[in-house]
Order: C-alpha cells, then structure tokens, then sequence
C-alpha cells in the first residue's frame, strides 16, 4: 500500500499546496480521501486522475475538503467511452451535496450531451452515506469508518484502510476524540490535519481563532498518535501555512508528544506500506 498526500493545504490558498486530498494505493486500486482544491492536478502527478478512482471517501463537508468533487464529477463522466459510476461515500449530508453539485453543473451537462454523438448518459454518481463500521471491503482491502469530533461541523468521519497486513488512518479534521483513538490503534500510519495555537493566537485573527476549538493542535495529534503507538505520523493541512525554513518547529511540537516517525507533508509526500514478506 502507497499513501500518497496529494494535497496538504488548507483552505488558506498558497502557491504551493493543493486542498486536503490524499490518494491511497491499495491492492485493488486508487481509493481517494477528499477533494480539495487542485485535486486532481496532483492525482495526475501520482499517475492517477478521474477515471482511476475505484471510490472517493469524505470526511466531512467543508469545502475545502470537497471544492473540486465537481471536477472529479464532470471529468470522470467527459472523459469516459461507457457509463463509470462513481461511488462516493461520505457523512450524512453527502447524498445532497452529490445532488446540488450535479445541479449546478447541468448547464455543462447539457452542452456536452449536445455536442458529443457518442456521450448519452449523465453523470452517474453513487452515494452510500456512513457513520462507523466497514464502508469498503474488497479483495484484501477494508476501508472502516468511525465518527470524529469536529463541532459544530457535524457529522465528521474518519477512515481506516486496511491492506495486506498493512493500515493507514486518515482522521480528516477533528479534535482529540474516542472514535479517532479507536480506528488509529495499532495503525502503520495516521494522516492528521493540524493547526498551531501559538501562531494563531499571536496573529490575534477573530475568524482564525474560531478555527482553534474544532481542529488538533500539534501536539494533539502527536497526543493521539501516541495513544494509538502509530508507526508514523503525517501531519496535513497545517494552519497557518508553514513559514519557509520553519517546517522544524511543526516536528518539533509533534516531538514533544509523540515518539514515532513524523513527516511534514508537502504535496506528493508518499509513505509506502508494502505488505507483509514485501
Ligand atoms: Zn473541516
């Protein structure tokens, strides 16, 4: 198994990171975690894209963690010969963002039904909203759910991806919680997204403070994954983003709390997991 962070922005724009978006290559094929911006410029860097992904996973809906799903919609469905549903799963709510989004993206539709002889079929999505349990089994691979902690934003889920022996969490954004310690027990690795107090208090930006009470800090997700005794932790979706020469001080504070390996993700930082006896 291969964890690919496709994107490790936020929803602070910066020239370098795309929106939350991770790729995990598994036995049976692509599975995608969030859609942020610049998804799937980032997919095709990895040698993936629209028509790769054998299902997409939402942690929750905040938009930058869903901003691009209408390009992954409209290019998977404009790209393809045959019909190619695309299975999403995601928290309650999912059904009706899939619904508007295809709403507002029917003018688009019906020029391109129009133009093309050989494109007759609609885009054709497949929504299956979860909360907790196994959301994916197929092969070796099982994807598990469990419910996160992200109020007011609610409801939030994080996804375990089980492969050949091998495990990957992706906790999405949340604060320390029981249904993240239970999916990351045991796991080689915990994609986390993070944020630092102490930057954001000194910026003293009322709409950034906001954001303090429903995200982990650094050293919480070092907490976490060390309650877990991950192998490694990633850490994502940094807030704000990290100063050039500064990433030492983001490890730093995951130090602090965690004994493991810990990456700073960029875009494209790969984690490999091969299977047992690989
Ligand atoms: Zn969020």
């Amino acid at each position: 198994m291969q964890v690919i962070i496709l994107g490790s922005g936020s929803p602070i724009p910066a020239p370098d990171r795309a929106g939350p978006s991770t790729l995990v290559r598994t036995s049976v094929g692509d599975l995608l975690f969030d859609a942020g911006r610049g998804v799937l410029l980032r997919a095709t860097a990895a040698m993936s894209g629209a028509l790769s992904f054998k299902a997409v996973f939402l942690t929750h809906l905040h938009s930058d963690h869903v901003t691009d799903l209408n390009d992954l919609i409209t290019t998977r469905w404009a790209m393809s010969f045959q019909p190619t549903p695309l299975t999403v799963i995601g928290p309650a709510g999912t059904a009706t963002l899939v619904q508007r989004t295809e709403a507002m993206l029917a003018q688009d539709i019906g020029y391109r039904l129009a133009h093309h002889e050989n494109l007759s079929w609609n885009p054709d999505t497949q929504v299956t909203e979860v909360s907790e349990g196994v959301v994916f089994e197929e092969g070796d691979v099982r994807v598990t759910a469990a419910p996160t902690d992200h109020a007011p934003v609610h409801p939030t889920v994080a996804f375990r991806i089980d492969d050949g022996g091998r495990s990957v969490v992706i906790a999405g954004d949340t604060v320390p919680c029981e249904g993240l310690d239970r999916l990351a027990a045991g796991a080689d690795a915990l994609v986390h997204t993070v944020i630092r107090r102490d930057q954001i208090e000194a910026l003293g930006i009322p709409r950034l403070i906001d954001v303090l009470d429903y995200h982990s800090t650094v050293p919480q997700a070092g907490t976490t994954a060390e309650r877990a005794g991950v192998g490694t932790l990633v850490l994502t979706h940094m807030v704000p983003p990290v100063q050039p020469g500064a990433g030492h001080e983001w490890i730093e504070q995951a130090r602090s709390e965690f004994s493991g390996e810990i990456v700073l993700a960029e875009d494209l930082t790969t984690i490999d997991l091969p299977a047992a006896g690989q």
